[in-house]
């Protein structure tokens, strides 16, 4: 499924025209719009580019089929050359892997569908909601738990914005508000402007959380006006990145949120656990260290949640409580996210700790 859903005032969408390589230094030329509809769409360009090209593989052409690939041209410049086993290329290839049927791996793993409350409203938790903006995301990571949401039933017109907004009004006991996708920094500023300026103006909302992973793979994307926005509504504003290794956290990146740390806007992160990318506790360890000199504290460790065409992906419960004791010896406690699971119906997600015995055990949930 290509899940690119172009909406208005969206960037233009990508052009399936032969790449011409590019240096690093030119890989931050244009807009981020600019940018974002110039992101590798095809396998053999991104593997030109990494001088891979003999690693090209006919079942890569049905893995990119069922789950279209998408990188950023800035994203692929901090990738190693040359090297087909980069964690950073393994979050982004296609792989025929994907393609197996194995059991206990579905295609809405969280059951999202189930916690949908109409207008692109999911409700989980109590107190907090979760919006999806759109399906556009600057990356498509293989490992995605949303890789078959079906994105095109939940386009948002200027009538399900009001009746979202309504039904936001009505649910008093909501007092944060989730943006998501999809990633919601692929909205455009007045777009993202108009939204949270109705949503200021609900009186009990509190908190307005916003989960990207687009300035990581397109530092521009945290511009001036966008910077404006975010420090300017009266909803207590986070930010939650998504990043898994120590080698996304690029200059660019940090100076970027610069800013933001500035304003006072707090930074969170959240991984995901992944075979291949970061399942080392010199990876785990480097990549707290790495967060937290950029202003941005380790929040979760996420197991993976089983989305068909990821299994390839999967730490087992066992090896993820071993790396988690590891990890425990070799970080401060602040540094330390909290290895979670999400178990579709918890009211909570669910901490997943080493026990005494060496078996990893189910502990209280964490919000
Ligand atoms: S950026 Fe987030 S939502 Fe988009 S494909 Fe990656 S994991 Fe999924």
């Amino acid at each position: 499924m290509y899940r690119w859903s172009r909406q208005a005032n969206d960037p233009a969408p990508v052009e399936k025209t032969p790449m011409i390589p590019l240096s690093a230094p030119s890989m931050k030329t244009g807009s981020w719009q600019q940018q974002l509809a110039g992101a590798f769409s095809r396998v053999g360009d991104l593997l030109n580019y990494l001088d891979l090209e003999d690693h090209l593989e006919p079942g890569m052409a049905a893995a990119d089929n069922s789950f279209s690939i998408r990188v950023t041209h800035f994203f692929a410049s901090l990738m190693e050359k040359g090297n087909i086993h980069d964690p950073l290329l393994r979050q982004v290839l296609p792989l025929s892997a994907e393609m197996e049927n194995i059991p206990g791996f579905s295609t809405d793993p969280l059951a999202d569908q189930a916690a949908h409350e109409g207008h692109g409203i999911l409700h989980k938790y109590h107190g907090r909601v979760l919006l999806i903006t759109t399906g556009a995301c600057a990356i498509n990571c293989r490992y995605c738990f949303r890789r078959h949401f079906p994105y095109a039933d939940y386009q948002m017109t200027a009538s399900h914005w009001s009746a979202l907004l309504e039904q936001l009004r009505k649910d008093k006991t909501v007092r944060e508000v989730i943006l998501s996708g999809g990633d919601p920094l692929s909205l455009a500023n007045e777009r993202l402007h108009t939204l949270i300026q109705h949503l200021q103006d609900i009186p009990h909302l509190r908190r307005l959380r916003i989960h990207s992973r687009l300035p990581v793979v397109l530092p521009d994307r945290l511009d001036e006006p966008l910077l404006d926005m975010l420090a300017g509504t009266r909803l207590s504003t986070s930010l939650v990145w998504h990043i898994n290794h120590p080698r996304e956290i690029s200059t660019e990146f940090t100076q970027a949120v610069l800013p933001l740390r500035h304003r006072g806007i707090p930074l969170l992160n959240q991984a995901v656990l992944l075979k291949g990318v970061n399942d080392r506790v010199s990876v785990q360890t480097e990549l707290s260290e790495t967060l937290f000199e950029s202003g941005i504290l380790p929040y979760y460790l996420h197991q993976l949640d089983p989305v068909q065409g990821a299994a390839h992906f999967a730490v087992n419960d066992q090896e993820a409580a071993e790396l988690y004791t590891l990890m425990q010896a070799s970080l401060p406690g602040y540094l330390l996210p909290r290895l979670v699971r999400e178990i579709p119906g918890a009211p909570s997600k669910t901490a997943l700790t080493p026990s005494q015995n060496g078996q990893p055990g189910i502990d209280a949930g964490f919000p």
